[in-house]
């Protein structure tokens, strides 16, 4: 190579000045055609195309020419396969970084012609450029892989560029790669911050909802987007998030995503345990908080098998290809570090082994899913502290009214009865006068127990106040109500506590009974709001305890309401 001459200098300078204009730009169309223009412009051609690699192919992205009604159609969605530009490569006279082949050589001439388009309007007496000589000026990403070529065409001195020229041509296409990775990264970046943004957003409406989630039902809506979230944002098309039940290690089925309705309710009646996932999450199959069972690398026991829901769907053998035995696991664990859970996921859009950024995108939906779940657990735990009684551990009033509310709304609906009880201790301040408070507590709880023996499921006890317990009793009417009271007084007088000096203390009960008939005059009682029925019920049983009481103690009386 000649000595670089001033003149090369001047030019180099002017190249590089104009080439950091392309660092810039922000859209790649923009940026391939400017890079074409200065190629035509600076570097002495007619003119430029550029091919970007897609695939197994690389496609004309942007194409330039001083004679722009030189540029046929054809080469606008011109396409070369890889292979085709592998065998100029090796062919080809190599320049620094550029390939060269002259356009007379055998090989463009038998086979990779067909591939390149003649330079157009040439003049066989004039020039030393054949129309299929080609050029080729490589574009590189970070890893040294072609991502593309700029191919300058039709010189306008009409022979191969100088070895300065060249030189300048490397450099200017150098400068590009750096451009189109630059313009890459920021476009990856911002599209990856607004997949963020929205995810965000996403999240913190499901969290909002968590944090309203009082229920079982609610936790189950939020895994159930969640599950499709992660599954979008990571590229899964199936999700499945198993939770353990509370002091035991059965999981059970609590969202999914992609599933088929039989798959779910085949799932769902399998009985799962957390200790079957161990072979799934050893180790040596730990990419972070992630799993990757390899089919190819790890084997699994029978059982296992057994309980995975392998569908049977077409799929590629090959390296690096998802395979419909491979499987992807993430334990989830609460804030102690217990287990509480499992999300298995399985066959990824892409139908290739997970990346760092899926594994990534995992690990962050995996914390926000144990932060949900944890939100709501302990919400349940402080809601039931809120709710139930120190001493008795029976629900308390308050709670008591929400849920009698909420029968006679449901009652108002279906026209059925609903009863409540009011129980009173009778004569307790004596045992309280005599044995003391501890006693008298201790009488309280054996109290309770006994009542709460004869609760059902549709049935509802909590301690009212000080010795007062409710109970209530759904889809119950008056003599239903008035068989369970006599019951719960025969068996509260035939208890008694033992205190410490053996003493026995034992004591009786008495009961007020009252029924709500929606069905009796369901147009009035359907103008009238169901928390007022609540207290009108309530005020019912109450006075029927009172009468009751007034009787003598130790039996039931009943009231019938009529508001
Ligand atoms: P009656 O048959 O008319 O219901 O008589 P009674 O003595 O049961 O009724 P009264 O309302 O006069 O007394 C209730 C007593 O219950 C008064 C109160 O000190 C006692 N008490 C209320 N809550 C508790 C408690 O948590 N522990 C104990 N040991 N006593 C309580
Ligand atoms: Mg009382
Ligand atoms: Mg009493």
């Amino acid at each position: 190579m000649s000595e670089v001459g001033v003149d090369e200098y001047n030019k180099l300078r002017t190249v590089i000045q104009t080439a950091r204009k392309l660092l810039l730009l922000d859209d790649e169309v923009t940026l391939f055609d400017e890079i074409n223009r200065i190629v035509c412009e600076e570097l002495g051609f007619s003119a430029s195309v550029i091919f970007i690699r897609e695939g197994d192919i690389f496609r004309t992205v942007s194409r330039f020419s001083n004679h722009p009604e030189l540029l046929s159609d054809e080469i606008a969605n011109h396409t070369m396969p890889v292979e085709v530009v592998d065998e100029i490569r090796h062919n080809a006279t190599q320049i620094g970084n550029l390939f060269w082949m002259d356009g007379r050589s055998d090989i463009i001439q038998n086979s990779l012609g067909a591939f390149i388009v003649p330079t157009p309007n040439f003049d066989p007496s004039k020039s030393g450029w054949h129309p299929l000589s080609v050029l080729f000026a490589p574009l590189f990403d970070r890893d040294g892989e072609i991502i593309g070529f700029i191919n300058p065409d039709d010189p306008k001195d009409g022979t191969l560029p100088s070895d300065e020229n060249s030189l300048l041509l490397e450099l200017f296409a150098n400068y590009c790669s750096i451009a189109i990775e630059l313009l890459r990264a920021r476009t990856n970046a911002a599209s990856r911050i607004r997949i963020l943004e929205a995810q965000r957003a996403q999240i913190s409406r499901l969290f909002e909802t968590t944090a309203a989630s009082r229920r079982q039902e609610q936790l189950t809506e939020v895994l159930n987007d969640f599950a499709r979230l992660m599954a979008e944002a990571a590229d899964f098309q199936r999700i499945v998030i198993n939770l353990k039940e509370h002091n035991t290690t059965r999981l059970q089925l609590r969202a999914s995503f992609g599933l088929t309705r039989e798959e779910q309710d085949e799932l769902a009646i399998k009985a799962t345990d957390l200790r079957q996932f161990e072979p799934l999450t050893q180790p040596e199959m730990a990419i972070g908080g992630v799993y990757f069972f390899d089919h190819n690398r790890f084997s699994l026991p029978d059982e296992v098998w057994d309980m995975l829901t392998v569908p049977d769907r077409a799929h590629h053998d090959g390296d690096g290809l998802w395979h419909p035995l491979d499987s992807l696991t993430i334990p989830l664990f609460d804030f102690e570090g217990e287990q509480i859970g499992i999300i298995s996921l399985d066959e990824p859009t892409s139908g290739r082994h997970p990346t760092p950024s899926q594994i990534e995108t995992l690990e962050f939906f995996a914390a926000q899913c144990e932060a949900a779940i944890s939100q709501v657990v302990n919400f349940q735990r402080l809601e039931r502290m809120a709710q139930t009684d120190d001493l008795t551990h029976l629900p308390t009033r308050n709670f008591f009214t929400l849920r009698v509310d909420h029968e006679i709304e449901v009652a108002k609906q279906s026209g059925e009865k609903v009863s409540v009880l009011f129980l009173d201790i009778d004569k307790f301040k004596s045992i309280n006068d005599t044995y003391g408070h501890l006693a008298g507590d201790n009488y309280l709880i054996a109290c309770a127990r006994v009542i709460e023996s004869f609760a059902s499921d549709s049935t509802m006890v909590a301690r009212y106040g000080g010795e007062e317990f409710t109970i209530l009793l759904a889809k119950c009417d008056s003599e239903q109500a008035q068989v369970e009271a006599e019951k719960i007084r025969s068996a509260v007088e035939s208890m008694a506590i033992e205190v410490e000096n053996g003493q026995k203390i034992g004591s009786t009960i008495s009961i007020g009974v009252a029924t709500l008939d929606p069905a009796s005059d369901s147009q009035r009682y359907h103008l009238i709001a169901s928390t007022e029925l609540t207290i009108a019920l309530l005020a019912a049983a109450d006075k029927a305890l009172y009468s009751a009481k007034e009787a003598g103690r130790n039996r039931i009386a009943t009231n019938l309401l009529s508001p």
